[in-house]
């Protein structure tokens, strides 16, 4: 899609667990080759946005467009069809497996079905064609030349830019990172910033979750700040760093 073009709307998001809304009448738009931060105090409703986006759960009500699609309804492997990719806030790596197969698998719709299981299925055409991509993928990430390590001996901030890597596989329109800097050191926190800006450059569309405010203000182009569930205001970093609202539930309180 040209820079700029909406590719993905909420609208009225609600997602009610039992008694809790966890979300709450939240809507937003997302503009090709954006970076947008979503933050928001722990149990603001964050991470149940990100899965109401990508199909991982159900809204209670509301409406998601991606694509020019109405993807409300939609299942989690069909949006990603479209062109939407995530990671999570928990590593999902497979930790006995080498750099190359755990990237590998990010072709099988991002399902947690194995390449082994699926392997069985695949033509030795459609087999290359994966691992190539793997391979490619794992270089933008800076990880070429290191295929065979198994992604269980990787430092964390690694780990993290492997799950990137597998995200990455066919191509997708819009990445959603949930806190994938959680835990890295300052020095891999830059690294992590320098790659989703090359990616940024290279078109993809980024909505993430992060808690480092220093971080997500020199990352993002516009942020959507979350409290008890409903969307507080959105705007540019240095919009939301004066913003009395903000202050108050989030930054300065
Ligand atoms: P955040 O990612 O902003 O920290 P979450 O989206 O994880 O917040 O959670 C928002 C609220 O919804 C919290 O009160 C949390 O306890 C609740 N919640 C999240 N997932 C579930 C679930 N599957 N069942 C019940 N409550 C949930
Ligand atoms: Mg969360």
């Amino acid at each position: 899609p040209a820079a700029g073009k909406t590719i993905l709307t909420a609208n009225q998001v609600v997602k009610r667990f039992g008694g809790l809304v966890a979300v709450n009448e939240v809507g937003f738009e997302i503009h090709a080759g954006d970076i947008v931060g979503l933050i928001g105090p722990n149990g603001a409703g964050k991470s149940t946005m990100f899965n109401l986006l990508t199909g991982a759960a159900r809204l209670t009500s509301g409406s998601v467009s991606f694509m020019d699609r109405d993807v409300t309804k939609m299942s989690q492997r069909d949006i990603a069809q479209l062109g939407m990719a995530r990671t999570f806030q928990h590593v999902k790596l497979r930790p006995q497996m080498s750099l190359l197969d755990n990237v590998a698998l990010g072709a099988h719709g991002r399902t947690s079905r194995g390449l082994v299981a699926a392997g069985l299925c695949l033509d030795r055409e459609e087999e290359r064609r994966i691992f190539h991509e793997a391979r490619v993928q794992l270089a933008r990430v800076g990880l070429a030349g290191r295929e065979h390590e198994l992604a269980g001996s990787l430092p964390l901030g690694t780990q993290r830019m492997l799950e990137i890597a597998r995200s990455l596989m066919s191509d997708p329109v819009m990445l959603v990172l949930d806190e994938p800097a959680a835990g890295l050191r300052h020095a891999e926190k830059q690294v992590l910033a320098e790659l989703l800006k090359q990616l940024r450059s290279d078109g993809v569309t980024i909505m993430i979750v992060e808690h480092d405010m220093d971080f997500v203000m020199n990352l993002v182009d516009r942020l959507v700040v979350m409290n008890f569930g409903s969307k507080l205001m959105e705007g540019n970093p240095a919009a939301v760093r004066r913003d009395s609202k903000v202050q108050a539930a989030y930054l300065g309180a």
